[in-house]
């Protein structure tokens, strides 16, 4: 199969339909032949990933997502494109209904997402996380939404009626300051963490059902000091935390891996980073002195549903 082009980021005849613009974002679309794929590496647990977009708006400097970009132009103006999978949902619904019928009595287990926020600014105009969560609910998949968009919160009335759903909210810094820095284009962490809250309060209890929330905070980014205690306290809402160091610097194009841009930050918190082991073992400590209810777990162990 021939493979795609994108107008603006490809000097031949491209093939992709450019649809508009959606912010400071170039959106294309495309038929995916396959929306549910093969869990790898860290999610290696799941049995699929679910990504309704290619591309994240977000852009945050450390995203390791950039290095599965279609092409290098791409992947240089990361943040600045996306790709709507325009069929996911019919795609999604026959691949279900075929692993049903190999596996009758077992249901699959679906990380959405691990390239994408499937909660991205373009998704409320989509809706198309939406729909796949529509059509999700029918095959009852053991599921988890990770997300750092407040977005969320709008998906209520479906999300409350999973029988086996975790909710990751990403919110890797206490601060504001260093939020921005970071990741200038995300929504805010007071956001987040209202959202987080939000859903775990507005979603009831039903028995034998389990939804279950975590704020991830990977890479594990400075908290300022003023900031810490009140940041860990708003934790206590939910009952896993997971934190992971940054992802290793990796110079090949082509592997996951923290880009430039996070690494030139990290010289704007040497307070943190001269002794980066160090501090995160000392984050890590508050976190488990300050919330003795909730499960505080790291890297790919933190990423399971259970
Ligand atoms: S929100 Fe996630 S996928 Fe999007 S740029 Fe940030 S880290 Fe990458």
């Amino acid at each position: 199969m021939a493979k795609a082009q994108y107008q603006e980021y490809c000097v031949s005849k491209y093939t992709v339909a450019l649809r508009e613009n959606f912010g400071s974002a170039k959106v294309y679309a495309h038929n995916a032949q396959s929306v549910l794929n093969k869990a790898t590496g860290f999610i290696s647990a799941y049995d699929f990933t679910l990504n309704p977009y290619r591309g994240c708006q977000y852009g945050c400097s450390y995203c390791y997502a950039a290095a599965f970009s279609p092409n290098s132009q791409m992947r240089a103006d990361w943040g600045n494109w996306v790709i709507i999978k325009q069929n996911a949902g019919e795609v999604l619904k026959k691949e279900l209904q075929s692993w049903y019928n190999k596996n009758p009595n077992r249901a699959p287990s679906i990380y959405m997402s691990s390239v994408t926020d499937p909660y991205q600014p373009i998704e409320s105009k989509q809706q198309l996380t939406r729909h796949l969560l529509e059509v999700m609910l029918v095959y009852q998949p053991t599921l988890v939404i990770q997300t750092r968009s407040p977005m969320i919160t709008r998906d209520i009335d479906i999300l409350q009626n999973f029988n086996r759903l975790r909710i990751n909210m990403s919110i890797p810094t206490g601060s504001e300051k260093v939020r921005k820095d970071f990741e200038p284009k995300a929504p805010s962490i007071v956001a987040r963490l209202k959202a987080i809250s939000k859903l775990r309060y507005s979603i009831p209890y039903r028995e034998n059902c389990q939804v279950k929330f975590s704020v991830t905070l990977t890479p594990l980014l400075p908290t300022l000091p003023e900031d810490e205690t009140n940041f860990i306290g708003k934790l206590e809402v939910i009952d896993r935390v997971v934190i992971q160091e940054f992802h290793a610097s990796n110079a090949r194009s082509l592997v996951a891996s923290t880009r430039t841009e996070a690494l030139a930050l990290k010289q704007k918190y040497a307070w943190w980073y001269d002794r980066e082991k160090e501090s995160y073992q000392n984050f890590k400590n508050k976190l488990i002195a300050m919330l003795p209810d909730v499960e505080v777990m790291e890297g790919k162990e933190g990423f399971g549903y259970e």
